[in-house]
């Protein structure tokens, strides 16, 4: 079966709803979240009951643990904490309680899921080079793990210098962010795998970023969130 890897998805319902069209287009029956449904965009809400919808599991990611839990937003920066508390103040009493209950980690066809990473999930690690991916490997018994968290994609393998997933090794992939890229492209990123074949490949498709913009501008968001999306950082 092919299974879609959503993760970072911020608030961000103009990027969210493109990557549900082009799923829808290409037949794809899972779809799993890694988490962090909320945070930096305007449209938290929304997100939660899409992602409630359409995914078949999702994960907690730092952002939604901030959503009901604001002495995690100490943590973050000045922008992220801002963001942090008007989210708090905007999402609905039952899509707190549906944040609040997600798990850290899952494991769906076989694949380890984590928001961060898979050696302490809870203290939201970044994987963003190799050197990052390659003590995790010992944290998951799996053939492969699924993160997000850096809005960075790449695929890291145990012990090889390849970039495409296969049968012969383990692998560690970041699918990216679907509502704020940071590797300098501004395109949805999200990952679509391949059970069957075991193949994987990630996919970035154009939104309607202008729109994202105006309406974090609109909800009196830091501005520089809505800047930051047109550049993909
Ligand atoms: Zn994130």
């Amino acid at each position: 079966m092919r299974f879609a890897i959503l993760s970072d998805i911020h608030s961000n319902l103009e990027a969210l709803t493109s990557v549900f069209e082009v799923l829808r287009d290409q037949n794809i029956g899972d779809i799993v979240c890694l988490g962090d449904i909320v945070g930096y965009g305007a449209n938290p809400n929304e997100c939660v009951a899409l992602v409630r919808e359409h995914c078949r599991v999702s994960l907690l990611g730092n952002h939604d643990l901030a959503a009901v839990d604001p002495s995690v937003a100490d943590f973050f920066n000045m922008h992220a904490r801002e963001a942090a508390l008007w989210t708090a103040e905007n999402l609905s009493a039952e899509n707190k309680q549906y944040l609040q209950e997600l798990p850290y980690t899952a494991v769906v066809e076989g694949a380890r899921l984590v928001h961060s990473s898979p050696s302490e999930p809870e203290a939201w690690h970044y994987i963003v080079s190799l050197l990052d991916a390659r003590p995790m490997f010992r944290f998951f018994s799996e053939s492969i793990c699924f993160v997000g968290h850096s809005h960075v994609p790449g695929v890291f393998a145990e012990a090889s210098l390849t970039g495409r997933v296969n049968r012969t090794e383990r692998f560690l992939v970041n699918v990216g962010s679907v509502g704020q890229p940071r590797d300098g492209d501004p395109r949805s990123s999200f990952g679509i795998f391949d059970t069957d074949r075991w193949e994987y490949v990630n996919l970035r498709i154009d939104y309607d970023v202008e729109s994202a913009m105006r309406k974090i501008r609109e909800a009196g968001l830091p501005r520089k969130l809505a800047d930051r999306l047109a550049a993909g950082v």
